[in-house]
């Protein structure tokens, strides 16, 4: 299916976010034609010109790693994710577009780490029982088995604001664990559907696959 260019896009770490998610585009990477950037990100010559041929071509697919399990009661998995590029005309940037979900600088997909955040924080697992729910790697060293230091980093970059966007400040010096809930339920909340009620794993993953990365 065509569905013209790509009209709206955020850029992470030199990936442009598409419209399509996560989940979508693991199954089937979507055409070329289908994410087009409307715009170069770099000199911003748009892609279509009236009376003239394309500005942005097509210029292959590259791999990049996304960890976790996508949805809810997923296995996690090594994953092997396409992003596609392209190439502007006018300034000659090589220009990569993967889907939305994805994060800057975390190799883990937003949905994980959202995932992992919400099972620590909000519904009080060990650690340990959350690494088994979300990392892919099954041998860990046993003087960390009981700890999983992603955890408290991934609090502490949302708290910042580093991995979506924050619609207000968290106040400082909050622990871990109660910046990661409270920023697991900013990120529900904006959810059209969302309502006050318990917090449920599903939505989690659907809000953070919803998200644009923050740039
Ligand atoms: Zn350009």
């Amino acid at each position: 299916m065509l569905r013209g260019v790509v009209s709206k896009t955020r850029s992470v770490q030199g990936i442009v976010q598409s419209a399509i998610d996560i989940k979508k585009w693991l199954e089937e990477v979507p055409g070329v034609h289908e994410v087009r950037p409307a715009r170069c990100t770099l000199c911003r010559a748009p892609s279509r010109r009236p009376g003239h041929t394309l500005g942005i071509h097509g210029h292959g697919l590259v791999r990049r790693d996304v960890w976790g399990p996508v949805e809810e009661g997923e296995t996690p998995e090594f994953w092997d994710l396409l992003i596609r590029r392209y190439r502007c005309l006018t300034c000659l940037t090589i220009i990569r577009v993967g889907p939305r979900g994805i994060l800057p600088r975390r190799r883990y997909g937003g949905g994980a780490i959202a995932a992992a955040l919400a099972l620590w924080a909000v519904f009080g697992q060990e650690p340990a029982v959350v690494r088994d729910t979300v990392s892919p790697w099954r041998h860990v060293a046993i003087e960390t088995q009981t700890r999983w230091a992603s955890l408290g980093r991934w609090a502490f970059a949302v708290g910042e604001g580093h991995l979506w966007p924050l619609r207000r400040r968290l106040p400082d010096g909050l622990p871990a664990h109660v910046l990661a809930a409270t920023a697991v339920r900013a990120l529900v909340a904006r959810l059209p559907q969302s309502t006050m009620g318990p917090l449920r794993l599903a939505e989690v993953y659907g809000a953070a696959h919803g998200e644009r990365g923050r740039v």
